[in-house]
């Protein structure tokens, strides 16, 4: 579905990705871990657009979409909910939700039922839903960070990139994240998650890639990953 191949990214003259490749296939899900700065949040931005790559080549169902603006990999079927919290703080829960949809709305794959994915998106996230009116910049952080993944959703994604979805928030937040995950997985979106908490990433995962130094370092099975003493020190918070 989505295939990530020998990718590099800079910021300027300096190189921070050396070649990743990644694949994610449908309807699964794969974590990308690795330690701060290690180049995640680059690839995340480099796919859906944000930033140019420098070199490689990304396909979404085949389709070439290296180098496309963001707008345009939007309408593809691809949503990325960037990591912090990019929403429209002087307008209410709402709307930003419906800018969410636009791309698709425009030239989209399909028009779809908005207003069906908005109560959707409001049976996943009820306290959204309580707050529907309220201006986004004056939510909390955690519903803040709902908002934003809220918003990635109402593009009525095939694909869904999630940057560290659980920054910030508070550790039963944290658990409703990972099960607003699990239901998305279960309705079949296939998703790349980057999550600062890779154990329970691993957990949500079928797949997983731990990336150092801009490099994959090594990848495999969730499962596999999980046992392997390497990635347990380093990551895992054991020994
Ligand atoms: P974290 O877990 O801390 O978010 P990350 O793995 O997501 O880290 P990136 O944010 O992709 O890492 O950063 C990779 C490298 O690129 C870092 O060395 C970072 O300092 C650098 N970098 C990121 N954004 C920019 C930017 N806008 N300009 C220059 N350098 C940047």
């Amino acid at each position: 579905m989505l295939q990530i191949k020998n990718l590099h990214a800079a910021y300027g003259k300096v190189e921070v990705l050396h070649g990743i490749s990644i694949d994610v296939p449908q309807g699964k899900v794969v974590t990308l871990i690795g330690s701060n700065g290690a180049g995640k949040t680059t690839t995340m931005r480099a796919v859906s657009g944000m930033i140019k790559p420098a070199g490689g080549e990304i396909r979404l169902n085949g389709k070439n979409i290296t180098g496309m603006a963001s707008h345009k990999i939007a309408r593809t079927g691809l949503a990325h909910s960037p990591e912090g919290r990019r929403v429209f703080s002087t307008l209410s829960v709402t709307d930003n939700l419906f800018l969410g949809a636009f791309p698709r709305l425009t030239f989209g794959r399909e028009r779809g039922n908005v207003q069906g994915d908005l109560d959707r998106v409001f049976d996943l996230f009820p306290r959204l839903q309580e707050r529907r009116e309220q201006l986004a910049g004056t939510l909390s952080g955690g519903e803040q960070q709902m908002l934003a993944m809220g918003r990635a959703l109402m593009l009525n994604p095939e694909v869904l990139l999630l940057d560290e979805p659980s920054m910030g928030l508070a550790p039963l937040l944290v658990k409703e994240v990972f099960r607003i995950i699990r239901e998305l997985k279960s309705r079949g979106i296939t998703m790349l998650l980057v999550e600062q908490f890779a154990a329970a990433a691993l957990n949500v995962a079928d797949y997983g890639y731990v990336m150092e130094n801009g490099r994959i370092s090594c990848h495999g099975p969730a499962e596999q990953l999980k046992n392997d003493p390497a990635v347990k020190a380093a990551y895992l918070g054991a020994a």
